[in-house]
């Protein structure tokens, strides 16, 4: 093993961002696995206390804010691992707690003793923002992480209701893999019970939720209202949209959503989930940091708890068929839940969602992102190969002024000759002609896409796709690009976008030809300016004919 050193991190390593600026020498025998020798395995720190007669755990100052900690754990704010008592340090400043690590070369983001003032701990974000910003950290920060979110273990219901005739539950037990892992700590904290819709099987399966009513009403007794995610996955009509739920490939599809909620989850435990988020909504509990001030994230269970989200997945138009999408917009207007993800495509296989329906169940149960717009945007940003095969389509209330809204969007991928800003055009700008899907081509020339009508012959102006449009808005411009937002269901508008947008550019055309006939008599200087733009304009044009963007495309020019 090698000597400890007690050497700081270096300003200049600091200052050059967060940087993994541990004290000592490069050692490249840490890129491998270490073996640790079971001499040294004791944590020298607990050697040095046990010397000088002072227990390890005596020696940190009580976090502030977070007494409740012990029921839903306390993870770093910055790497999220679960902290060990002794071994963490809360800001003074804005409350976040980091980790240290237990023994050298283990995990943590404090190196191992590095600490030199307990009591006014600074964080690496509020040291560097301080008046002493220019001094080194009076630790050795090693970690990677950064302070965006923290990991709670806050109580969760979670309800699969799956077609019974879905025999592997794939679905279903994806999600209650990475939940276990993720309260394997706290594992009463989470309720995860799987129901099997099948004829006439709705009352013995809503028998089976009778653990989670215990667990509901005692979370909320706590002080925990724990959020509930109900996650259906099951076939739908192709014409209709409704929802089997009677098993078996031939049974019928006579169903919509909210019938199906109602049915299998009772009226009990939908009567709990309300009172959930009613006791979290109207939680007016604050913390303080030692300081006094905010703590720069918010963990009461008004923020936390009490969140109610609804995961459709359903191979089948359930999202797009209108009189279906009606009742998955009743459940948020009723307020029986704040968010519904749904997915767009005609075939939607579990396989292919079943990140989306995960990531958006931890993200907002565990990691506390409970801004439904923001968590699904930056789910989709960093992961967006589902939107290859469907689109999302998300339902959610927001308060704007105090009052509450519902909000309807689908994102979608532009995908270059298949796809304009991901939706499906199917108007035509010549009158009479009625295209189906199929028969409007879109075309790519680098930032530019137009649609041609391969039944009539039409073709559309450029729109950009580099920008954001009237209907078309980007979800995260720098990040992702191809993905666009817009308002669901499409409007009639939207539909027509491509037919006004030429329609607009054909009258600007027409205007300017107008007034250049009126400027007959122009000198001839002007003249010739006109002449010399209009030859560079033509070289753009061959430029941009000349350049196929992509091999596989089709340029109809
Ligand atoms: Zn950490
Ligand atoms: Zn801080
Ligand atoms: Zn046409």
């Amino acid at each position: 093993m090698p000597p400890k050193t007690t050497r700081k991190a270096k300003a200049g390593a600091i200052l050059s961002g967060i940087s993994r600026a541990g004290p000592g020498k490069v050692d490249i025998g840490s890129m491998v696995p270490q073996v640790t020798p079971s001499v040294t395995f004791e944590p020298i720190l607990f050697q040095k206390d046990r010397q000088s007669g002072q227990e390890r755990v005596d020696a940190e100052p009580t976090p502030s804010f977070t007494a409740s900690s012990d029921i839903v754990g306390m993870y770093c704010h910055f790497c999220c691992e679960a902290t060990q008592p002794g071994y963490r340090y809360q800001c003074i400043e804005c409350g976040a707690l980091m980790c240290e690590q237990t023994v050298q070369k283990s995990k943590g983001c404090i190196y191992l003793g590095s600490v030199e003032n307990k009591d006014d701990f600074l964080c690496t974000v509020c040291f560097r923002t301080s008046d002493k910003k220019d001094q080194p950290l009076p630790y050795a920060y090693i970690g990677f992480g950064q302070r965006k979110k923290v990991k709670m273990a806050w109580p969760m219901a979670v309800v699969n209701l799956n077609l019974e005739s879905m025999k592997d539950d794939y679905l279903a037990t994806t999600v209650k893999i990475e939940l276990e892992n993720h309260y394997r700590m706290h594992p009463h904290n989470l309720f995860i019970q799987t129901l099997r819709m099948r004829g006439a099987a709705h009352l013995s399966e809503s028998r089976k939720l009778s653990d989670g009513l215990k667990f509901m009403r005692s979370n909320v007794g706590r002080g925990f209202p724990p959020n509930t995610f109900i996650v259906v996955d099951t076939h739908s009509d192709e014409f209709t949209g409704m929802l089997q739920h009677t098993g078996g490939h031939t049974g019928g599809t006579n169903t919509t959503i909210t019938e199906i909620i109602e049915a299998y989850l009772g009226t009990e435990f939908l009567k709990c989930m309300g009172e959930a988020s009613d006791a979290a909504r109207t939680d007016n509990s604050t913390f303080t940091t030692a300081k006094s001030t905010k703590p720069w994230c918010d963990l009461t269970s008004r923020a936390r708890g009490g969140w109610r989200g609804l995961l459709l997945v359903s191979c089948g138009p359930a999202m797009r068929v209108s009189h279906h999408f009606e009742s998955v917009l009743k459940l948020v207007k009723s307020n029986q839940f704040e968010v519904i993800v749904g997915f767009g495509g005609s075939g939607t296989l579990p396989s292919m969602v079943s990140h989306t329906v995960r990531s958006f169940v931890v993200d907002t149960g565990v990691f506390g992102r409970t801004d439904p717009w923001s968590a699904i945007c930056h789910m989709l940003t960093s992961n967006h190969d589902v939107l290859d095969y469907t689109t999302a389509v998300v339902v959610y209330a927001t308060a704007v002024n105090g009052c509450r809204q519902i909000e309807c969007r689908q994102i979608a991928k532009d995908a270059p000759g298949l796809r304009a800003f991901g939706y499906e055009f199917r108007s035509c700008g010549k009158p009479g002609c009625n295209p189906v899907p199929a028969d409007l081509r879109v075309f790519n020339q680098k930032e530019r896409v137009r649609v041609r009508c391969l039944k009539c012959g039409w073709r559309s102006a450029w729109a950009r796709t580099d920008k954001d449009n009237k209907h078309f808005k980007r979800v995260n411009a720098l990040a992702a690009p191809q993905l666009f937002w817009h308002h669901f269901p499409p409007s009639a508008d939207l539909q027509n976008f491509f037919v006004d947008l030429t329609e607009r550019q054909n009258a600007i055309a027409a205007q300017s030809a107008q007034i250049s006939r009126k400027r007959g008599g122009e000198s001839k200087r002007k003249k010739t300016l006109q002449k010399f733009k209009n030859r560079q304009q033509d070289a753009e044009m061959l430029d941009l004919t000349g350049s196929h963007h992509s091999p596989a495309m089709d340029v109809d020019e």
